[in-house]
Formats: C-alpha cells, sequence, structure tokens
C-alpha cells in the first residue's frame, strides 16, 4: 500500500489557508504564498500569537 505524504501545518486563528492550492496567507505583506515556502517563527512571547512568513518578509 503506498505511504500518502501528510502535510502538517500549524494552525492559529491568524493562519488563513486556501483549501483549493494550499496556499497561506503572509501575516507581513499579505500575500498568498505556497505553504512550503511559509516560515512559522517562533512567537515573540510564551504562547504568543504565531505568525507566518513568505520567504520575502522573512529576509526583508
Ligand atoms: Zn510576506
Amino acid at each position: 500500500m503506498p505511504k500518502k505524504k501528510a502535510e502538517i501545518i500549524p494552525g492559529d486563528v491568524s493562519c488563513l489557508l486556501d483549501l483549493r492550492d494550499l496556499k497561506m496567507l503572509c501575516s507581513s505583506c499579505g500575500e498568498f504564498t505556497s505553504h512550503k515556502r511559509i516560515v512559522v517563527p517562533k512567537p515573540e512571547t510564551a504562547f504568543g500569537r504565531l505568525r507566518y512568513l513568505c520567504e520575502n518578509c522573512l529576509l526583508g
């Protein structure tokens, strides 16, 4: 039986995911980017809000 690969995405209140193409909304610039290129950095405070950043915003 072939193994099905599961995609795991940390979800939070601020997480916006387009289920049609699995694109996620960047918390910073508001652009939809492939979930594979979205980075979820550690929150600034304990149990703080998660932020979803595209590559541009992460580096910029
Ligand atoms: Zn961005």
